[in-house]
């Protein structure tokens, strides 16, 4: 039988993260994919300068032959009224592709790489996992997102979650599209939804654009999509129609999730654990960073893979990420009637200040929490 000591299930930034994060331990690693890579992943492909330094990634090292688009700004405002725009006039964010960014983090990663396998059964057998019914693992790590196999075969029930719902496409612009476009690659735009659940983005990323939109509510998501789609043309945005292939996808915002982290032999990073920022949706520097927790916790635990011993992982998550609690806009209504959350949400969107030191410093950049790097570790 195929054996490894850690088997990380998913092969997106999460679990690329955790096998790189073990690269210097002596472990046997190895990551199953279902996909062979390069995959495309819905996603906006936002990312910050911290999931760069977390992985101790140089931009000049990614950058020749990726798309690695710096960001200096964005603009801001809700659907249907007046936009603010927020320059720093140095890089704060990058735009990246997922086909490009993950494959890449997977290559790097150190680990044995089983591609193109889904996992299929998982079976616990003396203290350790069979995998498949032919790979013998002591952990497993679920990393395969929100429907991640491992969380729901380990008591997750995605159908019954409170998750956010996100449609977008990504498409690359002819030369006519591109000349007419009048989204700045260094300024993408974000507008929220006049009721607050939600925002829609548009990312120019040299030739590509990213267009989507994400909402807590799952209703009537696509009518949000094309009422959005409308206002960007309508305010002068982009002169074309978007690709009628939007894709969709659900993932959870942290703290929203009643998964547990860990459990006998098993952790849950990324996506799979459901720890995507409240306020902004971000999810790729938490899934990085739980990935690089949970890699701490596995190597700390010297062998044992008992939960009690890999409940360090829970409280580095829990250090890390804070108390649990709703996004601003759920709590608000629970004791204002929506309408009044609403008005509240398109009143403090015309502040520059809230928009500035609250929208985008605090909730989209996270400014002031340093990168997880070793030393913070
Ligand atoms: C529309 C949309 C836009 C978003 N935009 C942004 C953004 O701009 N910036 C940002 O930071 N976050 C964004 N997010 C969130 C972000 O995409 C996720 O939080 C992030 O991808 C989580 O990474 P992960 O490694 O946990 O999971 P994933 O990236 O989902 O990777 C999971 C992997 O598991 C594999 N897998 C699944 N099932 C199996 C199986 N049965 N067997 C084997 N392998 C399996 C998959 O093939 C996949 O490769 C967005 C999400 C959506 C839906």
């Amino acid at each position: 039988m195929d054996a490894c000591d850690v088997l990380i299930v998913g092969g997106g930034p999460a679990g690329s993260a955790c096998a790189w994060g073990l690269r210097h331990s002596a472990l046997r690693v190895a990551i199953l994919d279902k996909q062979k890579f390069p995959r495309d992943k819905v996603c906006g492909g936002w990312i910050t300068p911290e999931v760069l330094s977390a992985l101790e990634i140089e931009a000049s090292e990614y950058a020749p032959e990726r798309l690695l688009q710096p960001i200096t700004g964005f603009r801001t405002g809700y659907i249907g009224g007046s936009p603010i725009d927020t320059d720093y006039k140095r890089t704060v964010s990058y735009g990246i592709r997922r086909r490009e960014f993950d494959e890449y983090l997977l290559r790097r990663s150190g680990a044995r790489l089983l591609e193109g396998v889904a996992l299929a059964s998982l079976q616990r057998q003396n203290g350790s996992w069979i995998v498949n019914g032919e790979i013998h693992a002591r952990v497993v790590v679920g990393a395969g997102g929100h429907f991640c196999p491992v969380a729901k075969l380990t008591g997750a029930k995605p159908a019954r979650e409170n998750a956010v719902v996100a449609q977008e496409a990504e498409f690359e612009m002819d030369q006519r599209q591109r000349a007419s476009c009048r989204i700045r690659a260094e300024i993408p735009e974000l507008y929220f939804c006049a009721d607050m659940k939600g925002y829609g983005w548009c990312f120019r990323k040299e030739n590509f654009l990213n267009i989507g939109l994400g909402r807590m509510d799952q209703h009537r998501l696509s009518e949000h999509v094309a009422a959005f789609v409308r206002f960007l043309q309508a305010a002068g945005r982009i002169t074309f129609d978007v690709p009628a292939s939007l894709l969709g996808h659900a993932y959870l915002l942290y703290g929203v999730s009643e998964r547990s982290s860990v459990d006998d032999g098993r952790l849950l990073i990324g996506d799979a654990m459901g720890l995507a920022y409240k306020q902004s949706g971000e999810g790729i520097r938490p899934a990085i960073e739980s990935g690089l927790l949970a890699a701490q916790a596995i190597a700390a635990a010297q062998g044992n893979y008992s939960r009690d011993r890999l409940r360090l992982y829970e409280s580095l998550l829990q250090q890390r990420f804070g108390a649990s609690g709703q996004d601003w806009a759920s709590k608000a209504g629970q004791h204002l009637p929506s309408a009044w959350v609403g008005a509240l949400g398109r009143m403090l969107l015309g502040s520059r200040w809230f928009v500035r030191d609250m929208v985008i410093n605090r909730w989209f950049l996270h400014a002031g929490e340093p990168a997880l790097t070793r030393a913070v570790q």
